[in-house]
């Protein structure tokens, strides 16, 4: 199956993407996570991409749809894969469909994740991941076990850089809303999208996405 995880930052697309992975087996495909990868390897991407990244703007569309290109051409990618973050743009949703259309594939379902600003601050500011096992913790919401410390993996965990400042979490909102906000009619007139409460707890959520995906809750 060929699954887009949309919302806004901080709705829970990572948090949940461990979950769908876990239960379906297909890949996770995230730009932050592969752009994350690239500054902590210091490549020449990696560089480029930080600064858009840590003024909370978008990395330059025919990078980020050039990486998605090569990734979703892997052997593993071919059974299916979940997107997380991409598409972000008309341009990019647009490349994506050219993508697909090439491997013989298309979208067969975008679940967009809904929750409401104010608590999309809350959730960034408190966030704390894993940059081994990519599972997702807040400091209250959803604290690990230990302080710390990874509950799946035992690495310790880390904030991100984009989300120590209040005015970087509010432009990411603001570029969210002004480019990427449209691509919910765009998938909906593709009779693709499925829409979740996001504001539920995060097992709720996932039992939503159950649901979308056709397993049982
Ligand atoms: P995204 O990938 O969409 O940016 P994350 O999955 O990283 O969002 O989640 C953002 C923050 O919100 C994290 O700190 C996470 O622990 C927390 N979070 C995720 N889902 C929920 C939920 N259903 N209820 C409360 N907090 C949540
Ligand atoms: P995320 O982990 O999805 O919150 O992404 C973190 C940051 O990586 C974003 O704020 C952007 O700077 C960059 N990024 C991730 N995905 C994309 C994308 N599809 N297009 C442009 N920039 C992206």
């Amino acid at each position: 199956m060929n699954i887009i995880l949309m919302g806004p930052p901080g709705a829970g697309k990572g948090t949940q993407a461990v979950l769908i992975v876990e239960e379906t087996g297909v890949p996770h495909v995230s730009t932050g996570d592969m752009f994350r990868e690239a500054v902590a390897n210091g490549t020449p991407m990696g560089m480029e991409a930080k600064k858009y990244m840590d003024a909370g703007q978008l990395v330059p569309d025919e990078v980020t749809i050039g990486i998605v290109a090569e990734r979703l051409a892997q052997a593993d990618c071919a059974r299916g894969f979940l997107l997380d973050g991409f598409p972000r743009t008309q341009r990019q949703a647009e490349a994506l469909d050219r993508i697909l259309h090439d491997l013989g594939r298309k979208v067969d379902l975008v679940l967009n994740i809904e929750v409401p600003t104010e608590v999309l601050v809350q959730r960034m500011t408190g966030r704390i991941t894993c940059p081994n096992c990519k599972s997702v913790y807040h400091l209250v919401f959803q604290p690990p076990q230990q302080q710390g410390v990874c509950d799946r993996c035992g690495h310790a965990l880390q904030q991100r850089s984009d989300d120590t400042a209040v005015e970087t979490v509010r432009k990411r909102l603001e570029v969210y809303e002004a480019e990427t906000s449209p691509l919910v009619d765009y998938y909906g007139r593709q009779g693709v999208l499925v829409t979740i409460d996001g504001q539920q707890g995060r097992d709720q959520v996932f039992s939503a996405i159950k649901a979308a995906l056709g397993r049982n809750a």
